[in-house]
């Protein structure tokens, strides 16, 4: 008998039908003897409306009350799986956030899970009990209903998962596994089978939405082993999270990812001198805005240079109004920005053994005629900057150089 943890996406409870076929899936698990718990999501959509509902009486909105309301979506699940597993003869209850309880920061609106008491839940589940657990909410260190961010029942679940120390958490999406990059974009992407945690953390991280990035965190710290799989073909394999050391095959390169939510910012003739990074991204920080890639150019004359740095495309008003805000503070000549850039990332723990593998990458974008921007890299990833209007180009290209397309 082992103890498992079910999560389904929205698309997975998007009605009463799909709703009474995820009871069947649980209903399975329980027949073979398992423990289980699972998280839900709102049904598609509803947590987009209740979003939109609250911005619309005030975009100014107090964040507590928007959780209020944005939390509510998981709630209408919880208790509708709950009784559609009891019409099958399926012992089970739902769970709210504050009941288990599940104990988060107090950053309404992407609030952080601090802990989560397994003690309540594991005597009912001993007892053949299924619990049913909302998704995305939690109790706030100020006593009231807190949200994790977009997407953060994948978060709820990897984190109940680790809390009751299950021996699997099976993430039930509406595709079957993570893939090497948006099959949208490249029909022939492939499916990976298995998946290192660090590689999964860059890949949803860098734009890839199978998961949300902390989940990936949480998975990777507790050695949750997680497996995404798909709730329309539960017998289709998934892929399966894990250490580095249990994947055989190495290839340079495991997945490409990228993200159109990026915008760039160039601030030019800055004082080459200590301390002016810190004027610049000091009111940046202060402000809320994070920043992402950054590159200064070596000065021509030992006075003045120029750097340019990229944010999220939402954050980029906020940005200008706290970097126009210090211009005297900074003394830059000018300030331009782009919205119209995106993000392309190679991800791959292989790279570490493989040289010439950003060479690859850039000699291939080259090819296409498409300008880098901004560089980065880590140990296992390189990401470039370049116009939206190419990524759909790049990542095609890149995808059949490094040899990831389906045979
Ligand atoms: N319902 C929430 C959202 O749409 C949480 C989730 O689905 O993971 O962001
Ligand atoms: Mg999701």
């Amino acid at each position: 008998m082992s103890k498992i943890v079910m999560k389904f996406g929205g698309t997975s409870v998007a009605d009463l039908d799909r709703i009474r076929h995820v009871a069947s899936l649980v209903k399975r698990e329980v027949d073979r003897g398992h423990q289980v718990a699972v998280t839900v999501s709102a049904m598609a959509g509803e947590t987009n409306k209740l979003v939109g509902w609250t911005r619309e009486l005030s975009p100014l909105h107090d964040a507590r009350e928007y959780d209020v309301v944005v939390a509510a979506g998981e709630q209408i699940t919880a208790g509708l799986l709950a009784v559609a597993l009891s019409a099958i003869g399926v012992s089970a209850r739902s769970w709210l956030g504050w009941q288990i309880p599940v104990r988060t920061s107090a950053m309404h609106g992407s609030a952080r899970i601090e802990s989560i008491d397994p003690t309540l839940m594991n005597e009912r589940l001993a007892q053949g009990q299924v619990a049913v657990v909302a998704g995305f909410q939690g109790i706030a260190s100020d006593n009231r209903i807190s949200t994790l961010g977009r997407g953060g029942s994948d978060t709820s679940a990897v984190a109940v998962a680790a809390a009751l120390q299950a021996d699997r958490c099976d993430i039930y999406t509406d595709v079957d596994g993570v893939y090497t990059t948006d099959p949208r974009i490249v029909p022939k992407a492939r499916r990976l089978e298995k998946i290192a945690f660090e590689e999964m953390l860059e890949m949803a991280s860098l734009g890839a939405k199978v998961l949300q990035t902390r989940s990936v965190e949480i998975a990777m710290l507790y050695r949750v082993p997680v497996r995404v799989l798909s709730t329309f073909d539960s017998d289709a394999g998934g892929t399966l999270l894990c250490d580095e050391e249990d994947i055989v095959e190495k290839k340079p390169v495991t997945g490409i990812a990228y993200s159109r939510d990026e915008a760039k910012i160039t601030l030019r003739r800055i004082p080459d001198q200590p301390g002016v990074a810190a004027t610049i991204f000091g009111p940046l920080a202060d402000a809320g805005v994070n920043v992402d890639m950054i590159v200064q150019n070596v000065s021509e004359d030992g006075r003045k240079t120029d750097l340019t740095f990229t944010v999220s495309r939402s954050e980029l008003a906020r940005a200008l109004d706290a970097i126009e805000k210090n211009a005297s503070a900074i003394g830059y000549k000018d300030v331009t920005s782009d919205g119209d850039v995106a993000k392309v990332s190679i991800i791959g723990i292989g790279m570490r053994a493989h040289p010439g593998v950003a060479q690859t990458m850039f000699r291939v974008l080259s090819e296409k005629g498409i300008n880098i921007q901004v560089i980065s890299t880590s140990e296992i990833k390189v990401s470039v900057l370049i116009a939206e209007e190419y990524v759909e180009l790049a990542v095609r290209a890149l995808h059949s150089a490094y040899e990831l397309d389906e045979a």
